[in-house]
């Protein structure tokens, strides 16, 4: 549990990483010193998202050492370079044999910024078909692609929502996103000045449709920059939230834990 400092003010609250990359190389030295810190701070659970075909077979002999890890598979945008042709169909094939393993599908998305943008969106429908089949939620990435992505789910609806991770965006978007079924998750961005659209976005939202993540080792907060980032860092994420929200951190809290297992089927 968490002791730390609000307003002048001592909280201690049960949080959930609801996307970190334990099992990156930039982490591994030190995994167990990041686990570790991380439960001191209060950040009970982790889910670990999919990447590459590869990383996501080997996330099932990760979580058997991390129990306190839950894991998704899917192939990330950012390595388009790297999936093979076939390797939707592996992924789909190692989905149906460890569905109960799995909280989630993903990450997967769209991003402008990398290569191939056709071959992105349809594998982000391949996806969006694989969670519908599967019933698990999606773990969307997004970079200059809101357009792109509501356009693929007009094509292949989800059916079982998801969050769109590191949310960045308008109120207009997020609230699209919310009546597909989406929750946001909310992380680093609001802790820069660049993040206050964002942060002033959320501000306004459903408190049930948000989650709390880092994207350790990526995203480092506000004043971190070009350290890798750690899973006790959501703590930050929710100190910045409560200046934004409305509730007391108490109900923040409650409802940020809740709304996480809830989108998952966390026990
Ligand atoms: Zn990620």
């Amino acid at each position: 549990m968490a002791v730390g400092k609000l307003s002048g003010s001592t909280h201690k609250f049960a949080f959930i990483d609801s996307h970190c990359h334990l099992d990156f190389d930039e982490l591994a030295d030190d995994l167990a010193m990041h686990i570790k810190t991380a439960h001191g701070a209060g950040v009970e659970r982790f889910v670990v998202p999919g990447v590459t075909l590869k990383q996501s077979l080997e996330l099932v002999e990760f979580q058997a050492h991390h129990p306190e890890c839950e894991i998704a598979a899917g192939l990330h945008p950012y390595f388009i370079g790297e999936h093979c042709d076939d390797d939707m169909a592996a992924l789909v094939e190692h989905v149906m044999h460890n569905r109960t393993q799995l909280c989630a599908i993903g990450e997967c998305g769209i991003d402008t910024t990398c290569d191939a943008l056709e071959r992105q969106i349809a594998l982000f429908e391949a996806h969006i078909a694989l969670s519908n089949q599967v019933k698990l939620p999606l773990i969307v990435h997004h970079r200059k692609s809101h357009h792109l992505i509501a356009a693929a789910f007009k094509r292949v609806k989800p059916q079982y929502g998801g969050v769109i991770h590191a949310f960045s965006g308008s109120k207009q978007q997020a609230e699209y996103y919310i009546a597909q079924g989406f929750k946001l998750g909310v992380g680093g961005t609001i802790t820069y000045p660049r993040g206050e659209k964002t942060a002033q976005a959320i501000s306004q939202l459903p408190l049930e449709s948000l989650v709390l993540e880092t994207d350790a080792p990526s995203m480092p907060l506000h004043g971190y920059q070009g350290k890798p980032n750690s899973p006790k860092r959501v703590v930050q994420v929710f100190d910045r939230l409560c200046e934004y929200r409305s509730e007391t951190p108490s109900e923040l809290a409650a409802a940020l834990y809740r709304n996480t297992t809830q989108l998952f089927g966390l026990g």
